[in-house]
Formats: C-alpha cells, structure tokens, sequence
C-alpha cells in the first residue's frame, strides 16, 4: 500500500512538472494571436502628426498582448517557484548539499537552480523578446544575433551575480538580526561602483558607441549642455538599430564616465529640434540628480524590503521550516524561499517605484519646457515616439498606476499643448 501511494506521489510530481514546462512553453502561443496587417511601417516615412487610427489599433494590439504576457511571465515564475517549494525541492537540495562546505553549498545551489531557471524561462523568453516584437516589425535581430545577447546578458548577470549572492549570504550567516542594515550599506558603494562600470565594460558588450558624427548636432548639444553647466565634452551615438526600431536617448554616469548618447534610431528619424527637445528633458533628470535620488531611494527600498524579507523569512521558516528542510534564512537551501518571498515583495513594490519614477519624469519634462521654448518640436517628438515604438499614447490609466515608469504621451503632449495655449493668449 505504502509503495503504491510512493509511486502515485512521484507521478503526480512527474505530471505536474511537465505540466509546468508545457504551460511555460504554451502560454506564448496560445496568448499571441500576431496581428494579420502588422506589416512594419517604412522607417523613413516616420511624420511628426499623431498616429493614424490603424497605427493606433496597431499600439493598442500590441500593448494588449505585452501586458498579456507580462502577467503570463509572472505567474509562469510564481508557478514555477512555488511548485518547486511545495514538492519538496528544498528538501532534495539538503540531502545532496549536505556533504558540502557551506560556501560550495550556496554556489552549487544558486548556479544549478539558475541555470535550470534560465532553461525553463528560455522558451517564454524568446517569445518576448524576439517573435513578439518582430511581429510589430520592431525588431531587426536575426535569432543568432539574439541568442548570442542572451547568451552574453546571461554570461554578465551570473559574473556579478554570483559574487553578489555569496557576499549576501555570508552577511546573513554572520549577523542573522541585522543583516538587513549592513546590507542596504554595502548596496550604496556596490551601486556607485555598478554605474560607473556600467557604461564603460558591460554597455560596449552589446552596442558600438561613436561620437556623434554630425558635427553640427554635436555643437549644438553640447552649448546647451554647457549653458546648463553640464561637464560634456562629447556625444555619442549608439548602434541601437542593431536590435530594435525604437528610438531613444540618454544622460548616462557621472565623473569620468559622465556621457550623452543618442540612438541611431534617434538620429534617422528626428530633425534637430527634436533631438534638442528629447536631450533636453534628459539634461532635466541630470540636473535635477535624478541619479542621486535614485540612489537614495534604492538604498531606502533595500533598508524596508530587507527588513520586510527577515521578518517574513523568519515567520515562514517558524511555521514551515521544519516541513521545507530549512533551518535559517542564512541555509544554502534556503535560496528558493529567499527567492520567492523576494519576488513577492518586489510585485508589492512595483507600483511605488513606478510612482516615483513618474514624478521623476514630470520634473524633467518640465525642465525641458523652461529651458527649450520649442515646444512644438516636443509635441512632434513625442508623436514619434508613439509611431516610431508601437506605443500606446494613451494606455489604460489602471496600468500607468500600476507599473508605468513615465506618464502617458498623451498626459505629456496635453501638458505642452497647454503651455501653447497660454502662450498664444
Ligand atoms: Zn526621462
């Protein structure tokens, strides 16, 4: 009787892990039904005007289907996750780290339940990321050529990963109470570091960045630059065409690696006005520490959600650590939990970091109102935007509160069309 129930035990597990990798792989196809008319638009033909109603229908499609899979990527990791804990994974995990150091248990934990993580996800993905947006006609990568960014974002995140997890997890051995503080302390060193890093050793392994060939542009923005008393000494553009058709620009670092740069996508598709109006914004998030801030805040986020993780940690390893084979959080094997209660926390979060980065990008609009009097060419460049990316100008307000990093193009065409307005009377 015992060796029957043993056995229906492990088919059920077998059915249901299939069952996971299926929907993992189904999902996409079932919720994409590719739009029969989305041939791309030309890129040349690209008018500062609002978008026609089939270019609507277009974005609104398009934004319908990437919030579908958004919500099918989260529950598809929460699935995964979850069932991972509740057929008892962590349990397999200690017997087979048990005879291993601690520092080679947390390492064999964290790289195999990666890598088996990234397999899973693959399938999802390369939907996502490649078959979705060539259906908009947004991409312009060969599948080689996304394998291999895949393959290298990959390569950087298990590098500065792994490192990162370890010098983690020996804070949570060592100070079990108040890991939680050290931890949001070294956060502040470890994200300067990451920024100035950034983009000089791991932007180059994706894109060529060169300066800004156009000399008469290049002068331009830099005037404007200095007249904001903006240390620039060059503008780069980057090859953003080799992946994508959407266009935009960017301040980027501070000190040495302080820099401008402009996609090519920017560059084919908007006059000079335009680029001016876009980089003026961008200069708004610079002067107005934009990146301080975010710093701060981060630092902030890491204090609460660190303390939110031990405290949670601590009262689900009471009530169930017995049953997952979990004894502390600071237990190689306790990865996966650390995991998900990390993840939950962070859908909890979402919604007050994109709030926060709403304002931020209000500021800078209104920045970039006061020092370009142009605001016509700020009008048509956002039209762009919207053509140029497939974008909804006006998406549903519940997903703009939800998780929208910006307001919507047509809350930041209103805000400019009214200053016209005052202006004309
Ligand atoms: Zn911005």
């Amino acid at each position: 009787m015992r060796r029957v129930l043993r056995w229906l035990q492990r088919v059920f597990q077998a059915v249901a892990l299939a069952g996971v990798i299926l929907l993992g792989g189904l999902l996409p196809a079932c919720a994409m039904v590719p739009p029969g008319d989305a041939a791309p638009p030309t890129t040349t033909a690209i008018s500062g005007g609002p978008p026609t109603p089939r270019e609507q229908a277009l974005a609104h499609a398009r934004a319908s289907q990437g919030r579908l899979l958004m919500l099918g990527s989260t529950l598809y990791s929460a699935v995964l996750l979850g069932g991972f804990l509740l057929l008892g994974g962590t349990r397999l995990l200690a017997r087979y780290t048990a005879p291993l150091a601690w520092g080679w248990g947390v390492t064999a934990v964290v790289l195999g339940l990666g890598v088996t993580a990234s397999l899973l996800m693959l399938p999802l993905d390369y939907y996502a990321g490649f078959v979705f947006p060539h259906a908009y006609g947004l991409s312009n990568q060969s599948p080689g050529q996304w394998f291999r960014d895949y393959g290298v974002g990959e390569a950087v995140n298990t590098a500065l990963g792994l490192p990162l997890t370890l010098g983690f997890y020996w804070l949570l051995r060592r100070a079990p109470r108040t890991w939680w503080l050290w931890t949001a302390g070294a956060s502040v060193p470890l994200t300067i570091v990451l920024m100035l890093v950034g983009p000089l050793f791991i932007a180059p392994l994706f894109n060529t960045f060169t300066p800004l060939k156009d000399t008469a542009l290049r002068d331009r923005i830099l005037a404007m630059a200095h007249a904001q008393g903006i240390p620039a000494h060059d503008v780069f553009e980057m090859d953003a065409s080799r992946q994508s058709r959407a266009a935009n620009a960017y301040v980027i670092g501070f000190g040495p690696t302080h820099r401008i740069v402009l996609y090519d996508t920017l560059l084919e598709n908007f006059t000079p006005d335009e680029v001016q109006y876009i980089l003026a914004h961008e200069m708004g998030h610079y002067k107005l520490h934009h990146v301080a801030w975010g710093i701060v805040l981060s630092v902030l986020g890491t204090l609460v959600g660190g303390w939110a993780l031990s405290a949670a940690g601590g009262a689900l390893l009471r009530r169930w650590g017995g049953w997952l084979g979990v004894h502390t959080l600071g237990d190689p094997v306790a990865y996966p939990v650390l995991l998900a209660l990390g993840m939950a926390l962070s859908l909890l979060a979402t919604p007050l970091g994109a709030a926060v980065s709403r304002t931020m990008e209000w500021q800078a609009d209104r920045f970039a109102a006061r020092i370009d009097p142009d605001h016509a060419a700020g009008i048509s460049a956002f039209h762009k935007l919207a053509r140029l990316n497939v974008a909804e100008e006006n998406p549903p307000t519940w997903a703009v509160e939800l998780y929208g990093t910006h307001p919507s193009l047509a809350q930041r065409i209103a805000y400019l069309q009214g200053l016209e307005h005052t202006r004309a009377h």
